[in-house]
């Protein structure tokens, strides 16, 4: 059900202006009674012509008359920083009785608009919508290992694993050390082909320009890395298929006989590392054959699992299609793998399960822009690569994706087209369907408990009577400065009543 202003507005209003650029001067210059009323008018209106666009951009926006209510619907997006303008009507009818119960019309709205939340994962892009992504994937992960959202609490005794699945060595990059011990050191020094030394001596910094770049870019196998990312989902694919297959082969069963009793559900990650290629971090879940409701067979086990992990990984193998220039690759997920199985509780070889879905949660708002210096548009054309501002590396791998994107033998791959996420054309969360719930079941719950606009976009579907129009989007300059005071109000009142929540719970009962 959605409310709305009570009083219909009294005119309509020209569109785009809350959403537009700001209107030139303050409009609302009422004439004086008398010519000293006059000149203090027009002396008030060159005043406000002084001020900044913004504050000018703040003082009309503040004039309209349905402000109040535009400020609602902006608390009601969470402070978006670039939400979706929406007009049009949502009529619902009884379908016995043809009895309009509910009928809502933008013609009441600021500007005949619905304003609705960006939903961007990304904390660079918009703030609070990352935030409340980054909500939504902890909810959704944490259901997957503690249950609570339509799965079980009983998936806590299946036996679950962390695994981090690594992409192989293209070649010898610059690195970071924990320990502050230099990148590479050789004491017989040497050089390659190339005339770049084989060692590296200093000490490098996380975020400095150097760590993660190949020692040389000649040696670094370029074509490797793109083609590899461009297989990930691929790999993935064969590493789940070769689980089952691994997991009948360690307990003496059939493949058909395996997947009689039991199943592996799974949600992951990808995350890029300094060197551009991305590590698949995952939850790994075995369940019976009815999915999360029932128990894992009883020779199950996280150890098992385990052992089953790391031969699936090791056993791996993909060919990349042939090509005269390049020949064929074999792909292969790298070397270094982690497996971890998880508990409830944090003991010093088994990780939390809230710990683990927090640490989702995190990467799930980042981008590849923030990690490895990839772009967060599409890009268009080979000049977009030459003067974007990336690294050295980002930009090499960049370029290779758009050569080998107009090669025919790799046309399927679509290259070009994911050249800004380095060949990596995946999602940055997927799941298997019987993992736990989804992002449209936890948004869908949400707008239960919400009577605004919000709500529309579930009610869309069920409506019998409803059109929509994308009327624009973004902010004018005051109002996108309203909406993130609004975005940080919201989150300090959520910081403050965590904290009120957390020493309640540490107060002793009685
Ligand atoms: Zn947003
Ligand atoms: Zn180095
Ligand atoms: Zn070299």
């Amino acid at each position: 059900m959605i409310t709305h202003g009570d009083t219909p507005p009294t005119r309509t209003h020209p569109p785009g202006r809350y959403g537009g650029p700001p209107r030139k001067g303050p409009t609302t210059i009422t004439p004086g009674r008398t010519p000293a009323d006059r000149r203090a008018a027009l002396q008030r209106a060159a005043r406000l012509r002084q001020l900044p666009t913004t504050d000018h951009d703040l003082i009309r926006l503040a004039q309209e008359p349905l402000f109040p209510r535009w400020l609602q619907q902006v608390t009601a997006t969470g402070g978006c920083a670039h939400p979706v303008h929406l007009t049009g009507h949502t009529t619902t009818h009884d379908p016995a009785t043809g009895e309009v119960l509910h009928h809502y019309d933008t013609r009441c709205e600021p500007h005949e608009r619905l304003l609705l939340r960006c939903r961007n994962r990304r904390a660079a892009v918009c703030p609070p919508c990352s935030r409340l992504h980054a909500g939504d994937t902890f909810h959704l992960v944490r259901a997957g290992l503690v249950g609570g959202k339509t799965v079980p609490p009983t998936v806590r005794d299946h036996p679950r694993l962390f695994v981090t699945l690594t992409a192989p060595s293209f070649g010898p990059v610059h690195r970071t050390t924990s320990d502050g011990k230099p990148c590479r050191p050789r004491r017989r020094g040497g050089e390659c082909e190339h005339g770049c030394p084989l060692g590296c001596s200093v000490v490098h910094t996380a975020n400095g320009p150097m760590a993660g770049s190949p020692l040389c870019p000649g040696c670094y196998d370029y074509p490797a890395h793109v083609l590899w990312h461009a297989h990930t989902g691929r790999l993935w694919k064969a590493f789940t298929d070769n689980l089952y297959h691994h997991l009948a082969t360690l307990t003496g069963r059939t493949r058909t006989g395996l997947r009689r009793t039991l199943r592996i559900s799974y949600a992951k990650i990808a995350e890029y590392q300094q060197r551009g290629a991305v590590h698949v971090h995952a939850v790994v879940r075995l369940d019976g054959a009815d999915g999360p409701d029932s128990a894992a067979p009883r020779w199950a086990s996280a150890e098992m699992l385990t052992t089953a992990v790391r031969s699936a990984a090791a056993a791996v193998r993909l060919h990349t299609p042939y090509s005269a220039a390049l020949g064929e690759y074999e792909l292969t997920w790298g070397a270094q793998l982690d497996a971890r199985p998880l508990r409830a509780f944090d003991t010093p070889d088994a990780l939390s399960d809230d710990a683990v879905a927090a640490y989702v949660a995190k990467y799930v708002t980042k981008s590849a822009t923030e990690t490895a210096g990839g772009l967060d548009y599409r890009i268009i054309s080979r000049d977009d690569i030459q003067t974007a501002t990336v690294p050295h590396h980002t930009r090499a791998l960049m370029m290779t994706c758009w050569r080998l994107g107009g090669q025919p033998e790799y046309a399927h791959l679509r290259l070009r087209a994911w050249a800004h996420t380095l060949g990596y054309r995946g999602h940055i969360l997927t799941k298997s369907r019987t993992y736990s719930t989804s992002y449209g079941a936890l948004r869908a719950e949400r707008a239960e408990h919400r009577h605004d606009g919000e709500t529309v976009r579930g009610e869309l579907s069920t409506a019998t009577d409803a059109s929509w129009r994308y009327a624009g989007s973004g902010h004018s300059l005051g109002a996108a400065l309203l909406a993130a005071g609004i975005a940080e109000d919201l989150a300090t009142n959520r910081e403050l009543a965590r904290e009120a929540l957390a020493g309640d719970r540490g107060r002793p009962a009685g």
